[in-house]
């Protein structure tokens, strides 16, 4: 019954360990989950009252398919404020979440055959939504010792005549590594050299650490603003995740094309969330700043428990709110009689043996690490790494 194109999608790599968890939850067992991908805070209290406000004001009907006027003005000025680069409102299209974004650019721009370039680990998602839209994902594999970055070299060895984009994510979900001034600059030269698009999904922009600053690639000149479509949202940044507003900035050509599909598949974003998404943006970043300097204090923790623990090890992340924990020493060890023969595995038994859930790298294209999210509490991030602890110290 189903078409080639449904029977070629895989299912979200993170269900099978979170339908386990929910299972031990409801059987009323302790388990401590570190797979969230969203912020634990409430969305602030200005941000839901601007909404309050629009629904009482009727602000209830069909907007314009690529979003309202003014959220767009508002998505302009903070592309100006945050990145220093100009668009103009026929450049932005506003949709239901970066995800929803990201699918409207591929169907805008694949032909059947069309290859896209995704650097891994990569999001679960975008492998998924290239081939829906009948293009070919092309990966190109990144290790720790190159901080998950990809090297000129290997986009060189990776470009066909059939390349048509590659996505960039920084800072990283799942790795939460941030390309330098340096590193964006020979992948910006690659793309203009060789007319590649380049899709840059921004969505951790402001949930990053330390001394290291965002850029946007399209920052970098003219000609790779030309070639760039900027992803971003309110989502992760205001944990306005079930929102659902994100944005993309694009050439107007693009722009307009992704506007016309959107308005036959879903009309436009909520009408009521994009007026949130303009409280957001043009309100207080207070909150923001609170949100992250949680998250730095959690990274910290994790991090220095991470490097006590042994088989493991890790990057310090510099974005995001994931830890990328590296476990193929374990690879080979005992566990209560049975071998851990892969990161499923381990995931598998630390769950069974310590209830602890966490996601297996398989998903994200990396076969030897695990992905922890610190959007939890100090509390459960405390007692699951003595659980981890305990489980990695069993191993023999
Ligand atoms: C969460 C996430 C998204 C999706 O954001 P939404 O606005 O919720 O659709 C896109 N890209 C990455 C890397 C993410 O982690």
């Amino acid at each position: 019954m189903l078409s080639k194109k449904a029977l070629n999608i895989s299912p979200s790599p993170t269900l099978a360990i979170s339908a386990k968890e929910k299972q031990m939850k409801s059987e009323g067992i302790d388990v401590i989950g570190f797979g969230a991908g969203e912020p634990d805070f409430d969305t602030p209290d200005h941000i839901k009252e601007a909404a309050v406000k629009s629904i009482w004001d009727g602000f209830t009907k069909y907007t314009p398919a690529a979003g309202i006027p003014d959220l767009k003005k508002i998505i302009c000025e903070k592309f100006k404020n945050d990145n220093g680069l100009e668009f103009s409102p026929n450049q932005i299209v506003i949709s239901n979440g970066a995800k929803h974004s990201l699918d409207n650019i591929f169907a805008a721009l694949l032909d059947p055959g069309d290859e896209v370039i995704i650097p891994a680990p990569y999001w679960v998602s975008y492998p998924e939504m290239v081939k829906l839209n009948d293009g070919v994902p092309v990966y190109i594999e990144t290790d720790s010792a190159s901080c998950f970055k990809v090297t000129l070299e290997q986009l060189k060895n990776t470009l066909t005549p059939k390349t048509k984009a590659l996505i960039l994510n920084s800072p990283s979900n799942p790795t939460g590594q941030v390309y330098s001034r340096e590193e964006l600059e020979f992948v910006a030269n690659f793309a203009v050299e060789n007319n590649v698009l380049v899709i840059s999904d921004e969505v951790y922009e402001k949930i990053i650490y330390d001394q290291v600053e965002h850029i946007s690639i399209a920052s970098l000149g003219p000609e790779i603003k030309n070639l760039t479509i900027v992803v971003n949202a309110v989502s992760k940044t205001y944990s306005m995740t079930g929102w659902r507003i994100g944005y993309a900035a694009a050439p107007v050509e693009l722009a307009t094309a992704m506007g016309d599909i959107q308005s036959h598949l879903t009309s436009n974003p909520n009408s009521i969330a994009q007026k949130a998404a303009m409280a957001a943006i043009t309100g207080s970043q207070d909150d923001v700043e609170v949100m992250r300097k949680a998250f730095l204090e959690r990274r910290d923790f994790m991090v220095s428990r991470v490097k006590e623990i042994p088989h493991l090890d890790c990057l310090i992340p510099s974005g995001s709110f994931y830890l990328f924990i590296e476990v193929g020493d374990t690879f080979g060890k005992n566990f209560r009689g049975k071998v851990i023969q892969n990161v499923d595995d381990f995931a598998d038994h630390l769950l069974t043996g310590y209830q602890v859930a966490l996601v297996p790298g398989s998903g994200f294209g990396s076969p030897d690490c695990v992905r922890l999210s610190f959007a939890t509490s100090m509390e459960n991030i405390q007692e699951g790494l003595k659980r981890i602890e305990a489980f990695a110290r069993e191993l023999s």
